[in-house]
């Protein structure tokens, strides 16, 4: 691998012209089996090609099929910048790495005369800290037989490992309680001042980055970064991502929420026990752990369990718009729970004799005593603040204090969009009505070239799209019975094979528990197992059919036969009493907007785009879409979402989804 920041990209990678490379008898159709000439993707990577040349921002949507990591990496590669990919899933991260690079530098230094320097980032908890594990080493703190096992076999894997990246460590379960006392995540890294710090793997990572001309990493890897980068603005080395001409985004349907997710604050009782745990264990194994320090981690303790359970009562996501009413009346357990930080972080400073990490305790209890004053006391119009609960493990109940920008937009103006060259957002599911008046007003991407490109696949022959047109309203109370008699009828045509997709977990249950026993395919049901064992089942079964929620609406790939129909029971708008939703959507009506047309609507479109993009994922798929909502055909504003699906053919009369299967 190159050493120079700067990379130098081999001649050779610049004499193969766009073109020459993925034309008929191009190098693509003399190197890849699998070859056909699909004009989409060559103009996508001509608009990639220009806006890197012009460094000028570009949203285009590319749809299944058009093969757009090429269409991106080789314009990239051409270009000589260096530049990062950012993924919305680790599908695509592991696709681009393991597949595509490897077939470019393939293709295009045959005699292995050259490489491509790339590397993969994951984000930091998926690393080990070797600070952490020594600190285990000398004194371990570890529960349960389970955790003694892992432990080990994380300490043995340490000394050969050269990534430090747990997906080597096939052992450890997922959920693995151990691995959280170990990952390299910021909040508890220290630094320059780590006496690992040379041989992190983080520290490795970053060199890496630095010397590699593509970087590949996840929405939520680049995000966190910027948002540190952005919260320490004058601090160089804040952030592990290095400077780049260009970012790719794909799968860019998914940055808004992402963004809102690290520009936000959120601060739990967990987060407050972590850093007493922390404290605790760190004091202990350097023996400083004095009566008044146990004093002051008692006193957090105490506060903060207190302060927590005093908040409003309510299940999973709600806002806290009675903040200031909160407040008179329970400023003072708020109070004492800063001044219980306060004292926590004073203490620390008098210890005579400091290990390092105990600066980072410092900063991380004044982190916590400025976020809940942010979360309880300001008044910024442009954040809603909200609480969750979520439970955690060992049956516990975790209640988090949030804030999320109602309008990321500005943001990603200033911080990004307006200092990047370039910035490429693409996907298969970002135009609304054929626009990107959604996506640019959302993200705030200002001076875009924008391409929609044509479709590889002839979604007209491919597809029939059904949508019943006598079924009730589905927010009615009749619409259940009658949409599961419709979805019975409809799986006997396509012989099941079907994946049946609910916008709530509620109706998904209830229609399951409907048609168990009532048709004769193999059913299968979202949380009977992991995502990715239900998955692998339904290939595997013949005529299965798989009921599921918002997490098999994308990312999910089954091409052939075994799926032949994606059934949607209504039309996925975002559930309006969500917190950040509401907050959304009041804020564009104040302005004057309508955010049903503006937000709520366009929203709603690219979920089903996305939804509906389950079912053909080749040239040779074919099959049937139904949609059981036909608002869609009787409301105004169906035509949106009528005008923004590919050309699919269309009927309402179930009989041409029976012809339909009979021809097939
Ligand atoms: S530098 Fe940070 S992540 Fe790396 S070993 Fe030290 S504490 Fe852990």
């Amino acid at each position: 691998m190159a050493s120079t920041s700067q990379p130098v990209v081999p001649a050779k990678k610049q004499e193969v012209s766009l073109y020459s490379f993925f034309s008929p008898g191009g190098l693509l159709s003399r190197t890849h089996p699998a070859y056909e000439f699909r004009r989409g993707q060559l103009q996508m990577a001509q608009a990639v090609e220009q806006a890197l040349g012009e460094k000028r921002h570009l949203i285009v949507e590319a749809g299944t099929g058009t093969g757009k990591t090429l269409a991106y990496l080789v314009p990239v590669i051409r270009s000589g910048k260096r530049v990062i990919i950012s993924t919305g899933t680790k599908n695509l991260q592991e696709q681009l790495f393991n597949k595509d690079i490897p077939f470019l530098e393939q293709a295009l230094f045959p005699n292995g005369n050259g490489r491509l320097n790339v590397c993969y980032m994951k984000g930091r908890n998926n690393y080990l800290c070797k600070k952490k594990l020594y600190d285990l080493t000398d004194q371990p703190v570890l529960s349960g037989l389970d955790e003694i096992e892992h432990y080990r076999a994380v300490a043995a894997w340490e000394k050969t490992t050269q990534t430090g990246d747990r997906a080597e460590l096939a052992s450890l379960p997922e959920a693995s309680a151990l691995w959280h006392k170990l990952d390299a995540r910021s909040d508890t890294c220290l630094g320059q001042k780590c006496s690992s710090w040379e041989k992190c793997f983080i520290t490795e990572m970053h060199r890496r980055a630095m010397e590699s001309d593509i970087i590949i990493v996840n929405h939520h890897l680049f995000f966190a970064d910027l948002a540190i980068k952005q919260q320490a603005e004058y601090a160089p080395d804040a952030g592990i991502l290095p400077e780049v001409g260009a970012v790719i985004f794909d799968e860019a349907h998914e940055l808004e929420d992402v963004a809102g997710s690290y520009f936000g604050v959120s601060v739990s009782n967990a987060r407050v026990e972590e850093l007493c745990r922390d404290v605790e264990g760190s004091l202990q194994r350097n023996h400083a752990l004095s009566a008044s320090l146990s004093g002051a981690l008692k006193s957090l303790r105490d506060r903060s369990m207190f302060f927590f359970a005093l908040l409003p009562q309510g299940e999973g996501r709600f806002s806290f718009e009675n903040r200031r009413e909160f407040l008179e009346e329970n400023g003072d357990e708020f109070l004492a729970l800063q001044q219980s930080l306060t004292r926590l972080g004073s203490e620390l400073e008098n210890l005579p004799s400091k290990p390092e990490e105990v600066f980072n305790f410092v900063r991380r209890a004044q982190e916590l005593q400025v976020q809940l004053g942010f979360l309880m006391e300001s008044e910024d119009r442009n954040t809603v603040f909200w609480i969750e609960r979520r439970r955690g493990g060992r049956d516990k109940l975790n209640v988090f204090l949030q804030a999320t920008p109602i309008d990321v937009a500005p943001i990603l103006k200033t911080c990004l969009f307006d200092k990047l060259e370039c910035a490429v957002l693409t996907s298969a599911t970002l135009a609304v009505g054929g626009g990107f008046d959604y996506v640019r007003r959302r993200l705030g991407v200002e001076h875009a070239r924008e391409v929609v490109l044509p479709s590889h696949f002839d979604y007209e022959n491919q597809a029939l799209f059904y949508v019943p047109p006598d079924l009730p309203d589905p927010r009615t109370p009749q619409f259940v019975a009658k949409a599961a008699d419709r979805i019975r009828q409809l799986l006997e045509i396509t012989r099941g094979r079907a994946f049946v997709l609910f916008t709530s977990y509620a109706q998904m249950n209830d229609v399951y528990q409907r048609l168990l026993g009532e048709i004769d395919f193999p059913m299968l049901l979202q949380g009977d197992a992991p995502k990715s064992a239900l998955l692998e089942e339904f290939r595997l079964t013949p005529n299965a059919v798989l009921f599921a929620t918002s997490s098999f609406w994308q990312g999910v790939d089954v091409q052939g036969e075994q799926l032949s129909c994606v059934i949607i029971d209504r039309l996925p708008f975002a559930v309006p009493t969500d917190p950040v939703v509401a907050a959304r959507v009041k804020s564009i009506d104040a302005e004057g907007g309508n955010a049903f047309f503006q937000y709520q609507v366009p929203a709603a479109v690219i979920t089903l785009k996305q939804g509906f993009g389950r079912l053909i994922r080749s040239l040779h798929d074919r099959g049937l879409l139904v949609l059981l909502d036909n608002r869609i055909l009787k409301k105004q504003y169906g035509r949106v979402f009528v005008e923004s699906l590919p050309n699919y053919k269309k009927t309402t009369d179930i009989k041409q989804a029976e012809a339909f299967f009979e021809a097939i």
